[in-house]
């Protein structure tokens, strides 16, 4: 698998974290680098994508996925493990929103475990659905770190958890060989061709994330594939359509628990980031209406447009694929699927069956949620 990233130059270590195992993982995979250790890692550093930072984070590692009561929401468990990713895509909500310049990764590992672990022991009942990746890639700098190991490991003795890795990198190498007992979902981030030339640069190409996912299904992982943001472009229909083919021809949808699309959104603090360091991007140039929740979206009849041509074609493929929609109302859902979420117990229950059937979870997690 060829890496995507250069590997950190320069490692900045909070002083209490030299001997854990994150550290020690860097020190073999990153030989050459400067390792320091310091009392406190400032947070007004200036950028250098080549550093790392390794902080001692105090802050709860597992968030609730921020959902709003006007949208249905998946009812997703967020785990924090690091801040930041240097692959710079046009659209990327972080810019707006971290004033953390440089790659974070939290080194006290421990806390971390321990924290899950407590949650899924305080509701046993629950199936408890967790990814990362949502303040950072959850493979970026994997190769270097192995916190993949770690978790994927950590889940396979689960019951009532399922881990989703999502990624725009082909950093896989770390997945093999592990006995994961289909309990980690590997999971790409896609776009229309179009769309990952222009607005994701620095991210794996379509064919090297593609190759990882296959590689991944070899290795017995379920796949989940998330095609969020769609961009509305003049020839969109084609784009995702020849994404859609490749994927579908990669990957048998039996493999696959879940798609989510979500249309191109933004708070609209993000339009002076994205004009700013993008001035080439072409994700602002469509026409967008407030929605309730503050962000700025499609006009509905073009999101109902992108989202029935999506799922018609990966209906084609696969009858029963778990597809959902991404922070969407009720008319919209109805509109796509003739159906809302409540009419079948919710979207958490859901994604919940859909975890339960495509990866042979068979324990007594119950199909409450909370
Ligand atoms: S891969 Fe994800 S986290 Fe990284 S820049 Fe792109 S959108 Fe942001």
């Amino acid at each position: 698998m060829d890496g995507l990233v250069k590997p950190p130059r320069k490692v900045l270590v909070e002083a209490g974290l030299e001997d854990g195992e994150l550290v020690r993982c860097l020190r073999s995979t990153l030989p050459r680098a400067d390792f320091r250790v310091l009392e406190k890692i400032s947070d007004r550093s200036s950028f250098d994508p080549e550093v790392l930072e390794v902080v001692d984070f105090r802050g709860r590692f597992l968030k609730s996925c921020p959902g709003t009561r006007h949208y249905h929401c998946c009812g997703y468990q967020i785990l924090h493990f690091g801040i930041q990713c240097t692959l710079g895509c046009s659209y990327c909500i972080l810019q707006a929103y971290l004033n953390q310049p440089n790659l974070q990764i939290f080194g006290n590992w421990e806390a971390l475990f321990t924290e899950i672990e407590e949650k899924l022991r305080a509701q046993p009942s629950r199936l408890h659905r967790i990814g990362t990746g949502e303040f950072t890639d959850s493979l970026l700098l994997d190769p270097w770190t192995g916190f993949s190991r770690r978790l994927v490991s950590f889940f396979a003795r689960q019951p009532n958890a399922v881990l989703e890795l999502k990624t725009k990198t082909n950093h896989v190498g770390n997945l093999r060989g592990l006995d994961h007992r289909r309990r980690t979902i590997a999971a790409w981030s896609l776009n229309a061709p179009y769309i990952r030339g222009r607005e994701e640069t620095a991210a794996a190409s379509l064919r090297a994330r593609l190759e990882a996912a296959r590689a991944c299904a070899r290795w017995g992982y379920p796949l989940a594939f998330h095609f969020d943001p769609l961009v509305e472009y003049p020839r969109w229909k084609d784009g995702y359509a020849r994404i859609l083919d490749r994927l579908l021809d990669s990957a048998d949808p039996g493999q696959i628990v879940w798609i989510s699309l979500g249309c191109f959104r933004f708070m609209p603090s993000l339009r002076s980031a994205v004009l700013a360091r993008h001035p080439r991007s072409g994700v602002l140039l469509g026409e967008f209406v407030r929605g309730l929740d503050g962000k700025m979206r499609y006009f509905r009849d073009i999101r109902v447009e992108m989202y029935s041509f999506m799922v018609e074609r990966i209906r084609k493929a696969d009858p029963g694929l778990c597809v959902y929609l991404c922070m969407e109302g009720e008319d919209i859902w109805r509109e796509v699927f003739g159906f809302q979420p409540g009419e079948k117990g919710g979207l958490p229950a859901m994604l919940d069956r859909a975890a339960r059937e495509r990866t042979g979870i068979e324990d007594g997690a119950s199909q409450k949620n909370p």
